[in-house]
């Protein structure tokens, strides 16, 4: 039964029993209406409510200011690669536009001189800046590459070249190369693969005191709701429900207002044409699902339903909210590995300690020199002991606990003594 194991797995990952039960009993009669709730209309109050009250939620917990908007969106982290890449784009050209163009309508104008101007600035200028710490960041990059061609992605720094093409470290900001005005600079703040996270907000990104810094976009699929976030730091920050939120199935986008309309209107589907560049499905546009509330399309509102039940638990649990939830994680963190540092012989953490991941911790069991062997013997034992989900990604191996937000201090506790255990054996 669930009360027998404790699931370590990176996503989807462990909700917690009550919420479960609360939507189950809410997939079969929501609010005695008779109706389960993924039978109701996305279009009836009801599931505005349901949006609204998780969208309030999230802000109240992760202190999100008013001049940003919170998105619900479909196609996963992945969906969010191409979304974020279309989007700061097509905000940069239009800033790019309105500098050459003024205010005229660039559809509008048939200049040929100030349409090559355009193109000219965009074949030069047009930079998107990637800082490559794992391999979340790395496909986020290769998408940028494909949507746009290779010469408009700028590797900010690759952490493979100072590791031995490994990842696990993070590069020091000053060997960093950043563009002059990149359209975003992007960064995956916790890389669930390889166990690398980011300590805090880089400070050669950090805005200046008048505001003006960097676009700064993050993927924070794997960390969110783990610590408190600047969020006035970033232009957007996405994630996918599946790991610290929810179930899969949304992906949520916190968005600066600036972005949007009607500070920013995205360029025509024309003058993108005109100007070779991708022009973005319309479900990835943010400024269409802004318009829409989250509803220009059929969103999966059991799905938002339970984002929010599990973020009314936070809110309950931790009164100084991701300040609480961030208290924890440091704790389980610790004690897992510390568990494995009493043990060099046995094993080895993957990243440095600088970088460790508070959320995914990832580590070989080197024991006897053989270490095949004496991770499936590690696996076998854990799991006959009700710890399960600890196979490390297949693209790496080794062994990864995910210590997500709904893996209990007991949960961590049991995980670190069986560490002990198999180490002493
Ligand atoms: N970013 C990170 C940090 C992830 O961990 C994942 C998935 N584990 C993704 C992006 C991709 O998410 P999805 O599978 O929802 O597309």
């Amino acid at each position: 039964s669930r009360e027998d194991i404790t699931y370590f797995g990176a996503g989807p990952a462990l909700l917690p029993t009550d919420v479960l039960e609360t939507a189950a009993a809410s997939l079969l009669n929501y609010k005695d209406t008779g109706l389960g709730i993924a039978e109701h209309s996305h279009r009836s109050e009801l599931a505005t409510n349901i949006i609204n009250e998780a969208k309030a939620d999230l802000a109240s917990y992760l202190d999100i200011p008013e001049d940003y908007e919170v998105l619900f969106m479909q196609g996963g982290g992945t969906g969010e690669f191409s979304a974020t890449a279309y989007n700061l784009v097509g905000a940069w050209v239009e800033r790019k536009k309105k500098a050459i163009f003024g205010d005229l309508k660039a559809d509008e104008v048939n200049d040929p001189t100030l349409m090559q101007q355009l193109k000219t600035t965009i074949d030069k200028e047009l930079k998107l800046d990637y800082i490559i710490t794992g391999g979340w960041s790395q496909k986020a990059a290769a998408e940028a590459a494909r949507l746009l061609g290779p010469e408009h992605v700028n590797v900010v720094a690759d952490a493979r070249q100072i590791n031995d093409g490994k990842f696990g470290k993070i590069p020091d900001e000053s060997t960093w190369k950043l563009s002059e005005d990149a359209a975003m600079v992007y960064y995956c703040d916790n890389e669930t693969v390889d166990g690398v996270e980011f300590p805090a907000f880089p400070k050669c990104l950090e805005p200046k005191a008048d505001g003006s810094g960097p676009i700064v976009v993050a993927d924070m699929s794997s960390n969110i709701l783990s610590r408190r976030v600047p969020v006035r730091n970033f232009s957007a920050i996405f994630f996918g429900a599946q790991k610290n939120l929810g179930s899969t199935g949304v992906t949520v986008v916190i968005i600066k207002k600036d972005l949007l309309p009607p500070k920013l209107q995205q360029p025509s589907a024309s003058l993108m044409r005109k100007l070779a560049l991708p022009i973005p499905p319309i479900i990835l546009q943010y400024e269409i699902i802004a318009k829409n509330n989250s509803l220009y399309n059929t969103l999966s509102i059991f799905d938002v339903y339970v984002a929010g039940q599990v973020l009314k638990k936070l809110l309950n649990t931790y009164p100084d909210k991701a300040a609480g939830q961030e208290a924890v994680s440091a704790k389980k963190a610790q004690l897992i590995y510390g568990a494995l540092e009493a043990h060099p012989d046995v094993y080895k953490i993957v990243p440095d300690k600088a970088v460790r991941s508070r959320m995914n911790i990832c580590f070989r069991v080197t024991k006897g020199g053989d270490v095949d062997g004496s991770e499936r013997a590690f696996l076998k034992e854990s799991t006959a002991q009700g710890l399960t989900g600890l196979k490390g990604h297949r693209s790496v191996g080794g062994i990864r606990a995910s210590s997500y937000n709904s893996i209990p201090m007991k949960g961590a506790e049991a995980l670190a003594q069986f560490v002990e255990e198999f180490a002493k054996a």
